[in-house]
């Protein structure tokens, strides 16, 4: 099939997508073409100011354009505890629930030796910092019953325990390899509730 190379690279960067093959891509070069000049113009404009103003808060390390973000800096939120979670989507996912009142820290994934993630890539040391101070009691194990998660929680509380920091993890009423983010909000308030200690 030939396109004409601007086209044809505009539909190998859609191809970059999560879950996007090439009719997918195809589709939306072809959507993207037949755009306003002035509504592709401002779309372009909305990704690179996204990438540009959007980093991790330097406390949480969730995704904010502010610094600590708008949950570090809320004062009215439970300093007793921290949920640790493998990615910011999962801190919205939660968020929604309107449960959880403590603050959180994103991992940014989770150990998995085939990938060769070990801890030290992970914000495992940041979360032992935040630790100290004495006004923590809970950590909650917000993490998915994965091998993945399964490592990253048993290395966690084996660094928590000997603190004397109460851990626990998210109780899943779900499959075995099924996915926070994609878990409604009265099953993610339920797994918050049974949550039991590790
Ligand atoms: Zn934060």
């Amino acid at each position: 099939m030939y396109f004409t190379p601007p086209l044809a690279r505009l539909i190998e960067e859609f191809q970059k997508f999560p879950g996007v093959g090439p009719k997918s891509a195809q589709r939306m070069a072809f959507f993207v073409l037949n755009m306003s000049e002035k509504d592709v113009h401002s779309m372009a404009q909305v990704l690179v100011e996204a990438k540009d103003k959007v980093k991790h808060c330097s406390q949480c390390f969730h995704l904010s354009a502010n610094d600590p973000c708008e949950i570090c800096t809320n004062e009215r939120r439970d300093k007793g505890t921290i949920c640790v979670v493998a990615d910011s989507r999962d801190v919205i996912a939660l968020e929604k629930t309107r449960e959880y009142k403590g603050f959180y820290h994103v991992l940014n994934g989770l150990i998995s030796p085939l990938e060769g993630r070990g801890p030290e890539q992970l914000r495992i040391r940041e979360l032992l910092a935040r630790t100290a101070g004495g006004a923590l009691r809970e950590v909650i194990l917000a993490i998915n019953p994965t091998i993945e998660g399964d490592a990253t929680v048993l290395y966690i509380s084996s660094l928590l325990k000997p603190l004397g920091i109460k851990t626990t993890r998210i109780a899943f009423g779900l499959p075995v390899g099924s996915d926070l983010e994609y878990a409604d909000e009265v099953t993610l308030t339920r797994a918050l509730e049974g949550r039991r200690e590790v």
